[in-house]
């Protein structure tokens, strides 16, 4: 990094240029994690609101870093993007989460989760092959596919042309697919319309909203109504309180997902939510 201008470098901040370096190394190391195996995914429940049973899960990727323990997603998965490990670390979660959801259908037949929901970032939603390897893994974990949701931004959706056309044919497949952070950032409503849609994920600052009863609270109560409009769902995100669950569930949400229902846990854990109580 300090081949191309290294040398204005030195009229910088040196703590400035500590973290880039940082950065740089972290940057590199993620391949080497994603071979190492490293790294491991954990199931957040996303549960009915009325009866807090989990339905589903959202995958959320973790990294367990030799030296400096566990590294936020918040961190690495940007820089996978800008350094193209993204792509491949997606269809290495999409691989395992496809996995157990694919033993839990076996094992549990119609009481296994449904939306297990996986993250897919910009970069990958833009490989042209997108399409051929989420099949390829559908096909070769045996997975019924309709139990899988891709969560895809708004941001990502517009970052090209390739994407609506490959969500598309995906629905083909029996998969779904989720707005994610819906309410952040520039995202309209009009994207519903232009945007093969089954699920918006209303982001937590939406659901944190409510309680304060201010411009948040009746966007939240009237999105609702658009989205039975539309046929779509809704999973209210970061619900934290007893107080925000039980606003959201007056207001018409069915779906929530927060530390309130439960963190980010490893698979056995979430199976153990929707398994039925052992006979004895
Ligand atoms: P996201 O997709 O919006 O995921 C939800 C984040 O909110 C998760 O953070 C989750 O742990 C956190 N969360 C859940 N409930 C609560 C709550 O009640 N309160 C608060 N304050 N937070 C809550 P996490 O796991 O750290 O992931 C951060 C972001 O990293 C994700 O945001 C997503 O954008 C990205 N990410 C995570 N896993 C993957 C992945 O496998 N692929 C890709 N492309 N991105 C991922
Ligand atoms: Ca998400
Ligand atoms: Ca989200
Ligand atoms: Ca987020």
């Amino acid at each position: 990094a300090k081949a191309a201008g290294g040398g204005r470098r030195h009229w910088f901040d040196p703590a400035l240029d500590r973290a880039a370096d940082e950065t740089a190394h972290l940057s590199a190391d993620l391949r080497r994690a994603l071979a190492q195996e490293e790294m491991l995914v954990l199931f957040q429940p996303i549960v009915d609101l009325r009866t807090e049973a989990t339905v589903g899960a959202e995958v959320l990727v973790r990294w367990q870093h030799p030296e400096r323990g566990l590294v936020s997603p918040d961190v690495f998965v940007p820089l996978a993007e800008r350094n193209g490990v993204i792509v491949e670390l997606g269809y290495w979660v999409l691989e395992h989460a496809c996995r157990h959801a694919a033993a839990w259908q076996v094992r549990y037949g119609d009481r296994a989760p449904t939306k297990i929901s996986i993250n897919v970032s910009a970069r990958q939603l833009a490989q042209p092959d997108f399409v051929e390897r989420v099949e390829k893994v559908v096909r070769e974990t045996t997975v019924d596919a309709r139990a899988l949701v891709l969560e895809v931004t708004e941001t990502a959706v517009f970052s090209t042309d390739v994407a609506i056309p490959q969500l598309t044919a995906l629905r083909k497949l029996g998969l779904k697919v989720a707005l994610d952070d819906f309410g952040t950032g520039h995202s309209s409503l009009s994207l519903l319309i232009d945007c093969p849609v089954d699920v918006l994920k209303v982001d937590k600052s939406f659901v944190s909203g409510p309680t304060a009863d201010g411009a948040g609270a009746i966007i939240t109560r009237n999105l609702i109504g658009f989205v039975n409009d539309f046929g779509i769902e809704a999973v209210a995100e970061g619900i934290e309180t007893r107080v925000q669950a039980a606003w959201l569930r007056r207001a018409g949400y069915r779906l929530g997902q927060g530390y309130l229902f439960g963190c980010p846990m490893p698979a056995a854990d979430l199976e153990r939510r929707f398994a039925p109580p052992k006979e004895d």
